[in-house]
This record gives C-alpha cells, structure tokens and sequence, in this order.
C-alpha cells in the first residue's frame, strides 16, 4: 500500500490524471514513468510458446547464510520469447491464469525439474528444487495424479528432492481442499511444502497450525526494507518467532544487501535467497557456481550473542546506522532518480529514535550517554533533510559538505553505541 500510495503521490505531484508505476530500479525504489514499451502479448502466443519450447527455468539458490550451506534452488519460469527477448513470469503468467494452458504450462514446469534434477544428479549434485505452484494448479483434481507419475517415471529422484511452493494468498482460497492436498503430498508422496510470499495475506495462526507446510518465505518486501523501517523489521521478527514456535524452517527472501544477511543472522533466521547471494541463472550455471559459492565472511563472523540480547541490538543498530549514511548517499548520487525512495528521515520513526524511546524510561540506563546520542541523531535528520529538498531541487552547492557533516554525526553516534556496550 505504501508503495501504491508513492506511486499516486509522484502521478498528483506530475500534474494528476495520469499513472505512475512502483519499481525497483538498479536495486533502488522508485516510481517511474512507464515501463519499457513492450508488445501487448496474447493469451495465444503463450500457447505457442510452449509448443515451440521457448520456456525455460531459471534457478535461484538458498543458502545456509551461517554455514555457505546450500539448502536447495527455488525454479522460476522464463520465456524466450523470440522478438521481445527474455520475458520474466509476471508478464504472461497473469495472461492464462484461469485457463487450461495454466495446467499446461505449469506441468511442464514440473516435468522440467524432475528432467533438471535427474541431470544433476547424474553429475553427483543431489540438490533440492522448489517449485512454484499456482492455485489452479494445485486444486486440479489431477495434481497429486501427475506427481506420483512423474516420481514412478523418475525413480532415482527423491520425493525429498522435490518442495512445493504455495502462495500464502492460495492457500486461503480453499483452506479445506488446499490444504487435504498439501497433507496428501507429504504424507503420501514424501514432498514437502512451503508458504510463499509470507506476511502478504492475511497469515493467521490458526492457518500455520493447521497446514502441512514446513517452511515459511518471509516476503521479500519486508526483508528488503527492514534496515530501514522498524515496522518491516517487527514483521520479519514475528515471522521468524511464529515459525519457530510452530517448528516450521524459515526462508527470507530478497536478500539483496550484504547488511542484510548480518540483520538476519541477528535475529536468528540462517536461510536465505537473494540477489546478493545469487540472480537466478540458467540450469547450466549451476554446477559452476555450486562449486564456487562461498559466504562473506562477516556473515559467519556475525551473530556472536544471541539474537535479543543487548549487544547484538547494540551491534545491529550500529549496522543500520551505516547502512542509512550509505543509502543517503546513494540517493544523491546524480544517476538516483529525483524520485527514488529516501531511507526514514523522521527520527522518531528511525531504528534509532525507536530504541530510545523504549530506553527512555530505563534509569540505570546511562544518562549522559543517551543525551549525545540523542543529539547526534538530531543532527543527523536536520542535515539528512536539508540534503534531500537541495537533491529534490537540484541544487548542488554545499553538498559535500553536508554529506561530510552527517557522516561525522553517523560515525559519532555508531562510537557512542559502542561506548553502550562497553558499559553492558
Ligand atoms: P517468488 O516465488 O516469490 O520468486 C521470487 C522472485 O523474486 C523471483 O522473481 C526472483 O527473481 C525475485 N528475486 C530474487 N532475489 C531477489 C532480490 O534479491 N531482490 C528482488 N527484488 N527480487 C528478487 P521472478 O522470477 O520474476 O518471479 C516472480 C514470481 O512469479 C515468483 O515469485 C512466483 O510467484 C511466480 N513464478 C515464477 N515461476 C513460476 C512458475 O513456474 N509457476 C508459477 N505458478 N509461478 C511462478
Ligand atoms: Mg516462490
Ligand atoms: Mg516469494
């Protein structure tokens, strides 16, 4: 909503009556103009793409963001589309969804991956593949009919090798019938699921308990913005207390940001999938890159309290601290478009202003310390503010000087942390 609502904002603020679409562009959120004009597709050339075999999968890997660990690849569908290039699901999936050639394309997605895994395991790389599961396709009376003839077709895959991905949004659909069959593939066939795009519905409690899921995808929205908002934060804390309170795996998604792998390990959530680790990639990269693929290693050096204690709040907000200056100057940076999405400039409303305000009323708590903080943070969003309406404006004169000034306030208020700790 609050990216709809930035994107409405930019429409008014470009003279109304017009539309504005949310994007991330260059890693970066912004509202931009138009997307790149492409051909209005039809529901027929998707039939015909498949025909013609210009589908292909492309894989995303998970990892043990602790250990290098890979836990499994997530398939996502592409289309090779032989004017229009490489075409990413969500511009012809929503063409046939609700069509028979949903159930088509989506059972050649599966017979890919068990095609996929047999090659890989064949090489001696026994990987686990998730795919994603529309809900047509799951409450298609012959879903558990294809799975167990692809299983007798491929007997040397293992039904453990195999994970279903459901929108938590699908899942809601249909409890009843949803969920008999996500029970019937695991007990029955051995194929284990999990909970898509988590904290986008209307996730209950009462859902997680009664579901046969094993594991829960906290969205990647949240996990993107959780360095920056406390809110996305409080949610992808929440995500990962529900699941481990119901002993379901937990997976954050759109890790896109070395910082963000330490927030995680944090606060206790170790698998993980994003950009950062790696883009998906075509089947044949995988094997290259299996081998390769190594941690940073301040991911395994990360977490040496434990998730709620008071250093490691001292230390995470240390890190958000730098992660803010950098994201500042990356947004005035003159290829940042005017538009882009700023970090939190309300102090009250930063990571920081948070944290004070639930010491506020500790007294053991150190007095003088918390007072230089305070003023340092103060400092921090008058400069941050300034910056923004002469980067809005585009003025440039005085800048420099400006970012000079807020990184010393940055720089001050991440010493004054670390005095905090020494105290503890
Ligand atoms: P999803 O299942 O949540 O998949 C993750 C999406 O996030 C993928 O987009 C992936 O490329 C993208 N992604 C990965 N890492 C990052 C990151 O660090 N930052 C950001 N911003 N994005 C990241 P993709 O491939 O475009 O797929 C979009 C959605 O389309 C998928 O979301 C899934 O719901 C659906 N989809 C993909 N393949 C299939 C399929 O074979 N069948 C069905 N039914 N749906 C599919
Ligand atoms: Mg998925
Ligand atoms: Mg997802």
């Amino acid at each position: 909503l609050r990216h709809a609502d930035q994107a409405m904002y930019q429409a008014k603020a470009d003279g109304r009556n017009r539309y504005r679409i949310y994007e991330h562009l260059a890693g970066l959120p912004c509202v931009v103009n138009q997307r790149p004009s492409r051909m209005e597709l039809a529901l027929g050339e998707v039939g015909q793409g498949l025909v013609q075999n210009q589908f292909c999968l492309y894989y995303q890997p998970k990892v043990n963001i602790k250990t290098g660990e890979i836990i499994g690849l997530e398939a996502l569908i592409r289309w090779q589309h032989p004017e229009l290039g490489l075409l990413p699901p969500n511009e012809f999936l929503p063409l046939i969804e609700n069509t028979s050639l949903e159930i088509d394309v989506s059972n050649w997605v599966l017979r890919q991956t068990f095609k996929q895994l047999q090659r890989w395991n064949k090489l001696g790389l026994r990987l686990q593949v998730s795919v994603n599961i529309s809900p047509r396709h799951l409450q298609w009376p012959d879903f558990i009919r294809t799975l167990e003839i692809l299983l007798l077709e491929y007997p040397q895959i293992s039904s453990a090798q195999l994970e279903l991905e459901v929108l938590e949004s699908s899942v809601l659909e249909d409890l009843v019938s949803v969920g008999e069959t996500l029970k019937q593939c695991y007990r029955e066939l051995g194929i284990s699921s999990a909970l898509d795009d988590f904290g986008t519905g209307y996730s209950s409690l009462a859902h997680l308990r009664h579901l046969t899921i094993n594991t829960v995808k906290i969205d990647q929205s949240f996990v993107r913005n959780m360095l920056d908002d406390p809110d996305d934060m409080a949610i992808v804390e929440s995500v990962i207390a529900l699941a481990r309170a119901f002993k379901r795996e937990v997976v954050a998604e759109g890790l896109e940001d070395i910082e963000h792998g330490v927030f995680l390990i944090g606060l206790g959530c170790y698998a993980a999938q994003g950009r950062f680790i790696a883009a998906p990639m075509p089947a044949d990269e995988v094997q290259d890159w299996a081998k390769h693929y190594q941690n940073p290693p301040t991911w395994s050096q990360a977490n040496k309290h434990p998730p709620n204690s008071w250093q490691n709040q001292l230390e995470l907000l240390a890190l958000q601290q730098h992660y803010w200056q950098r994201s500042i100057e990356q947004c005035l940076q003159p290829k940042t478009p005017r538009q882009a999405q700023w970090p939190i400039l309300n102090a009250k409303k930063s990571h920081l202003g948070k944290w004070l305000e639930r010491l506020g009323n500790q007294h053991h708590i150190d007095a003088r310390l918390l007072e230089q903080i305070m003023q340092a943070q103060a400092q921090q969003h008058v400069l941050a503010a300034k910056l923004q309406r002469s980067h809005r404006n585009g003025e440039f004169s005085g800048v420099g000087e400006d970012v000079e000034q807020l990184r010393v306030a940055t720089l001050t208020i991440v010493q004054l942390l670390a005095e905090f700790e020494l105290l503890a």
